[in-house]
């Protein structure tokens, strides 16, 4: 199979108890216990698919910064940060630096698996059917993942690239919360729905002109969101 899931954890109990069931799922796993070594492996591995990021570390790096740093550097793997806080702030930290997912400290094993398999499953899904969507000044190219605006290349994560995708096949019509969740993080994701909002304030930061006027996604008061068609 070789999909390839990196677990970055410090504490070793913990740490393979994740991995020992990451592969019984049949995934390959990548270990590390600092975010150093973490950036490491991934630059060993650039086909790693999903890493999975404590955010509590030892040594420089938290794993913010590693998540920071893969995107900057280009990755669009699948993130998802182990967080042991619960507080709104950090989830929200967490996804405004690129992170698709989160989950809370102390999770079920077979719910951070089951996150995992949803995000391969969103990854998967997203590459094929039609090759490019066009709307105005964006071209969403379903093979490369890629989105270009006036000739630019934005970098979006899995997630980002989900909802670009949602909107666009769905231009000109109010989608509400949950079908946007149904859409991009699946029927069965069991987080919040706030998590469509901070996904969706990121995603106008990288696309909107103005992102607090926006004019592409809109706002439909007590509903949801709208991609606005351009000719
Ligand atoms: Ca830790």
């Amino acid at each position: 199979m070789g999909r390839k899931v990196l677990v970055l954890e410090d504490e070793e109990n913990i740490r393979s108890f994740v991995v020992i069931n990451l592969k019984r799922a049949g995934y390959d796993v990548i270990q590390a216990g600092s975010g150093e070594e973490a950036l490491e492996r991934f630059h060993e591995n650039p086909d790693i698919m999903i890493a999975i990021l404590d955010v509590m570390l030892p040594g420089e790096l938290d794993g913010y910064d590693v998540c920071r740093t893969l995107r900057a550097e280009g990755s669009n793997a699948g993130i998802i940060m182990l967080t042991a806080r619960v507080q709104e702030s950090d989830k929200v930290n967490g996804l405004m630096m690129g992170a698709d997912d989160y989950v809370t400290k102390p999770f079920s094993v077979p719910e951070l698996t089951a996150r995992v398999d949803a995000l391969i499953r969103r990854i998967n899904v997203n590459g094929f059917s039609q090759d490019v969507i066009k709307s105005g000044p964006f071209t969403l190219n379903l093979r490369s993942r890629e989105l270009v605006k006036n000739g630019q290349h934005i970098d979006l994560t899995q997630v980002e690239f989900s909802l670009v995708k949602t909107f666009l096949e769905n231009q000109d019509c109010a989608l509400d919360r949950e079908a946007l969740l149904n859409a991009v993080w699946g029927p069965s994701y069991s987080g919040e729905e706030k998590i469509v909002d901070v996904n969706i304030r990121r995603l106008r930061i990288k696309i909107e002109d103005v992102p607090a006027k926006p004019k592409y996604i809109v706002t439909v008061r007590g509903f949801g969101y709208m991609w606005r068609k351009m000719s």
